[in-house]
């Protein structure tokens, strides 16, 4: 039988990424900007409805660098953050010089935590120190409590910057995620749910938002025949051979979409008579998610020899890849010392939770592998 890697997420082309990105070449389009760049932004555009507006940039990070700036965050400033997240989220409030306060995570979207989100704010407006901003994450494309942190956020009168990084094509309510934020961040990293080889955007609100981050990404040049700066400025806009990759993976998004949301379907399954393991899902049908990736909890047993760490192993040992969820940033060694507030949920999802392959490329006999380690594993227990 063969036994390549069966990845987590790899990425997955649709077919005419190709033919966007050799129009690119035959019209001499090799920069950061052309008419890919402009189509990629009027695709996500119709894509996001609710009259937002994007900017393409060269990634998902720099996005929510440049959505921090927008949002008025100087240094000396505090900004609350999900602390359950990829480090991505957290490190653009170091490049600004501001303190990052993290926030757990509630244990039904495993997203920030309302309560602990608003005890936080509490505090630090006590001792003078109002957040300048709220970083929310959809994490594994299911989203946040909207409606929670949405009134939370504007009973305070602090602005949320939403990192929908991992959700393009979730929605909440019938809303497309990346529309909920004052400012939304998407990226196209080579692992997304589309790609770009490497690449993010920008969502806001107002055109003249857009206008500003695209100044910013692009050395912040002033109306002047000669180079002229009279801000600081970033290199951060999109390549057009990297926006033509773009514009074909928007032809095949909802498919994708489809594809993830079915290998959701093969783990609840597969999981079904396995009392250890809880796949992780949405809580009720307000809350579509692409599933970007699949995750479950496993309960532990010492007795049984059951553990998230165990099976990962299990699945190593048959070349297929599994990772723990992202390691809590209040956690990691770069950001220990700074404030955080909860009850240490996010904490106990990372020890027991495993994210599975979830691509929109696996095929039925990388299923079956999948299977029979879940059902070995399990069985011998
Ligand atoms: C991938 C990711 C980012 C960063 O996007 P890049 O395009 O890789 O810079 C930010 N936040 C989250 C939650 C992510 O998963």
């Amino acid at each position: 039988m063969n036994n390549s890697k069966i990845w987590l997420s790899s990425p997955h082309m649709g077919g005419s990424e190709q033919q966007f990105v050799q129009e690119a070449f035959d019209s001499n389009w090799v920069a950061p900007l052309g008419p890919n760049v402009n189509g990629l932004e009027q695709d996500l555009e119709e894509y996001l409805g609710s009259e937002v507006h994007v900017g393409a940039l060269s990634s998902g990070t720099a996005a929510i660098h440049l959505g921090l700036i927008l949002l008025g965050v100087q240094a000396g400033d505090t900004v609350l953050c999900q602390s359950m997240t990829f480090s991505a989220s957290a490190n653009p409030i170091l490049y600004l010089g501001a303190t990052p306060v993290f926030i757990d995570s509630e244990e039904e979207t495993w997203n920030i935590c309302p309560t602990a989100l608003e005890a936080a704010i509490v505090d630090c407006i006590a001792k003078g120190r109002k957040p300048k901003a709220i970083i929310a994450v959809h994490l594994y494309g299911v989203p946040y409590q909207i409606d929670e942190v949405r009134t939370i956020a504007d009973k305070y009168g602090i602005p949320i910057l939403e990192d929908s990084a991992e959700a393009l094509g979730s929605s909440y309510k019938g809303q497309q995620c990346g529309t909920f934020g004052d400012i939304g961040v998407l990226s196209f990293n080579g692992n997304k749910i589309i790609t770009t080889s490497g690449g993010g955007a920008i969502v806001t609100k107002s055109k003249e938002l857009k206008d500003r981050a695209v100044f910013f990404a692009t050395q912040s040049r002033d109306a002047a025949p000669h180079y002229q700066h009279s801000e600081i400025g970033y290199n951060y806009r999109m390549s057009n051979i990297c926006a033509g990759i773009g514009r074909g993976q928007m032809q095949v998004l909802d498919a994708h979409v489809a594809l993830r949301r079915k290998m959701h379907d093969f783990y609840v399954d597969l999981f079904q008579d396995i009392d250890a393991v809880k796949v992780f899902s949405t809580p009720n049908d307000d809350y579509y998610a692409n599933y970007w990736l699949s995750a479950i909890l496993v309960t532990p047993n010492s007795e049984k020899g059951i553990d998230r760490e165990a099976l990962r192993l299990a699945f190593e040992a048959a070349n297929i890849e599994s990772r723990p969820l992202w390691k809590p940033m209040h956690l990691q060694p770069v950001f220990e010392n700074y404030p955080y507030y909860g009850a240490n949920v996010a904490e106990r999802l990372f020890e027991n939770g495993l994210c599975l392959p979830s691509g929109s490329n696996l095929t039925d006999e990388e299923r079956v592998r999948i299977a029979e380690v879940v059902r070995g594993f399990f069985c011998e227990k």
